[in-house]
């Protein structure tokens, strides 16, 4: 999907004598959030962007951000950082504006990650309109979003939490379920009708042996891979649900690659709509 971006980057660069830009802010020294930023000034370098990258301390006043924001910067952080982004320039599609235009149908700049699964069950070719579609978590970057995607094509959603009663039961109804809750191996074959479509939007690394044992079986190459570099990076959805979904989406790749090509969409986008 990347490569389909590039002539239009090109078509950019002739029109209007500079690339798309994609600025990120980085705050804090999270590990994780570091190997997020490197791979998005990789991916927008692929594509032909100019983008780059300003780290900041937690205290640091902000005019754009990657999410999530050192703890240290207290509750409601995010959200005020992200309100504080011009809508035209919400690449990430947090900012409660953003959102807003989502629920109401109207969207302007959708979340990259939510909007990378309906890109690809668009392109897989997967029926969403007057399906049961199950969302697992309700996160405002992934879950709500995600919810609103399916509805707005015509599925009818359930979203779930950590308060939902009967959670096995009800993800069973789901003919597409969306995994998004941050726990490794979670989603086990209980929660999943036969042949429904799985989404393992979750990415979550694994360091402790009997975590890993516990999702792969003995003598799984990923457990030689476990042992060689001490841990392990998993989804939500258990590897053997595989043996019950229609379709399943791997991590790694899957879902995580996806959502940075979508980044880069917007970025896109968002460049196209300020100049036009
Ligand atoms: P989050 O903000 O922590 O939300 C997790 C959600 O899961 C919450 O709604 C929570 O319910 C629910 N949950 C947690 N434990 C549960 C349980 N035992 N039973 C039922 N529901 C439970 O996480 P997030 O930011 O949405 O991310 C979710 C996962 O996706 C993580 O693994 C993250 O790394 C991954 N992710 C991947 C990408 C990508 O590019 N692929 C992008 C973003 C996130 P409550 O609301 O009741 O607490």
């Amino acid at each position: 999907m990347r490569e389909e971006i590039k002539p239009e980057v090109q078509a950019f660069v002739k029109a209007h004598g500079r690339p798309p830009g994609l600025g990120i802010v980085l705050v804090g020294a999270d590990p994780a959030s570091q190997v997020y930023v490197r791979n998005k000034l990789k991916a927008a370098e692929e594509v032909g962007f100019y983008a780059d990258c300003e780290r900041m301390s937690p205290d640091a006043t902000l005019d754009d951000v990657l999410s999530p924001l050192p703890k240290a910067m207290g509750r409601g952080a995010s959200q005020r950082v992200f309100d504080a982004i011009a809508v035209g320039k919400d690449v990430d599609g947090f900012a409660a504006e953003s959102i807003g235009l989502l629920v109401q149908n109207r969207p302007q700049l959708v979340a990259c990650t939510p909007a990378g699964v309906i890109e690809m069950l668009e392109r897989e070719q997967i029926t969403i309109a007057g399906t049961r579609a199950v969302v697992l978590g309700r996160s405002d970057i992934v879950g709500k979003p995600m919810a609103m995607l399916l509805l707005h094509r015509d599925a009818t959603v359930t979203i779930c939490h950590s308060r939902t009663l009967d959670l096995a039961a009800t993800c069973r109804q789901a003919d597409i379920l969306v995994a998004a809750v941050g726990r490794p191996g979670f989603v086990t074959p209980e929660f999943v009708k036969p042949g429904a479509t799985v989404v393992d939007v979750g990415i979550n690394e694994v360091t402790d042996a009997a975590v890993a044992a516990s999702l792969f079986a003995d003598g799984h190459p990923r457990l030689a891979s476990f042992a060689a570099k001490g841990s392990l990076l998993v989804g939500d959805v258990h590897p053997s649900v595989d043996q019950v979904a229609g379709a399943l989406t791997p991590v790694p790749r899957g879902v995580g690659p996806l959502t940075i090509t979508m980044l880069m969409k917007n970025t896109l986008k968002a460049a196209q709509a300020r100049v036009s």
